[in-house]
């Protein structure tokens, strides 16, 4: 981690959430709706420093490319509100650069429930809703690209049912609660998502000063 590499990092994320098809990501989940003025927000929260970004392994599992961190100890140190990322860049083939894009907005995504200090939101439902925004991030790239998502396959349950939904996303039809049903049970029966997603998220707004010791 270098403060050059989290500056390129920072640029990254605010290109990402400046395309035209974050612009324009909306959808509804339940009680909870994203709406385009979401990512605007963590745009200016990353830019005012009420976010951060840093590009770092330490503070990311062995097979992601990003995470968004509430709190954390870090060094010696406590940080809030931080968008980590593994490498300041979206990666070299065009398929790595939109899979890329659909995980920093996928970070993006809890950032801005966080933001936005959405109350009794569960752990579930916050990582359904990111899932969703990222998957149709990548479903929209796609189909700009007249390259056809609909014959996409995807290799896990949660990316199958993720997809199903993205494609109502871009179609502008509500998700259906089958869809939903897959959704969860996915994320819910992965490892990685084993525990406590049932207990609320600490959605309670960014800005927190980083404990420097
Ligand atoms: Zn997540």
């Amino acid at each position: 981690m270098s403060e050059e590499e989290n500056i390129e990092a920072r640029e990254l994320i605010l290109d990402v959430l400046a395309d035209p098809i974050v612009e324009n990501l909306s959808f509804t989940m339940g009680r909870w709706s994203i709406r385009p003025s979401m990512y605007q927000k963590v745009s200016d929260a990353i830019v005012e420093g009420k976010i951060s970004v840093i590009v770092t392994n330490s503070l990311l599992n062995a097979n992601a490319q990003a995470r968004y961190v509430h709190e954390e100890k870090f060094n010696s140190n406590t940080v809030f509100d931080v968008i980590c990322l593994r490498r300041a860049t979206l990666g070299h083939t065009r398929s790595e650069r939109i899979k890329m894009a659909g995980v920093i907005v996928h970070e993006c995504t809890h950032a801005g429930t966080d933001l936005l200090a959405l109350g009794s939101m569960t752990h579930l439902e916050n990582e359904m809703l990111s899932y969703i925004a990222h998957y149709s991030v990548i479903w929209a790239s796609l189909e700009q690209l007249n390259a056809r998502p609909a014959e996409s396959t995807h290799n896990s349950a949660r990316a199958r049912a993720a997809w199903k939904i993205a494609e109502q996303v871009y179609n502008n039809q509500p998700i259906s609660r089958w869809s939903i049903l897959e959704l969860s049970t996915s994320i819910l029966t992965d490892p990685l998502y084993a525990r406590g997603m049932f207990t609320d998220s600490e959605n309670d707004g960014v800005g927190r000063p980083w404990i420097i010791n």
